[in-house]
């Protein structure tokens, strides 16, 4: 079993395609939306994570090739500081897959690494400078 994070470019003639729907039952693959941005009749954007036996996950993205959809690995990795961090909670509400979050308890700040999709929200928001994009 692996799992690759990409992000999926659409052009808009694919948009009403149902291929996350063939991905899962044409190629067995487990596959977790983890942001879109989707428009009617413009280029359409998903980021992915796809699972599945190492052979599937290879048929799935050449089908997906094959189609025109464009295929970006997720590289950039998001590195949190948390002795630079002051937890403000700036960064808990843009985060959109709540890789960042806040305990209620105690109002400490923390970082969930799997669930973050690189989209460099919290980067550019943080105040501190406690959240970096590594290459
Ligand atoms: S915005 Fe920066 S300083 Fe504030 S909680 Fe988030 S990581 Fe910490
Ligand atoms: S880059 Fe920041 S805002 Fe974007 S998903 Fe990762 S933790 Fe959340």
């Amino acid at each position: 079993m692996i799992k690759k994070r990409l992000v999926l470019r659409f052009p808009p003639d694919l948009i009403d395609q149902p291929i996350t729907y063939q991905l899962v039952k044409e190629y067995d693959l487990m596959v977790n939306i983890l942001q879109g941005t989707v428009t009617p009749h413009e280029e359409g954007r998903l980021v992915v994570e796809i699972g599945g036996e190492r052979k599937a996950v290879e048929k799935g993205l050449a089908y997906l090739s094959r189609l025109g959809v464009e295929l970006q690995p997720l590289a950039r990795d998001v590195h949190w500081h948390p002795a630079k961090c002051t937890h403000c909670t700036v960064c808990v509400p843009l985060c959109p897959t709540r890789a960042f979050t806040v305990s209620r308890e105690n109002m400490t700040v923390s970082f969930d690494k799997n669930r973050c999709i690189a989209c460099e929200l919290c980067v550019r928001a943080c105040p501190y400078k406690a959240i970096e994009i590594l290459f």
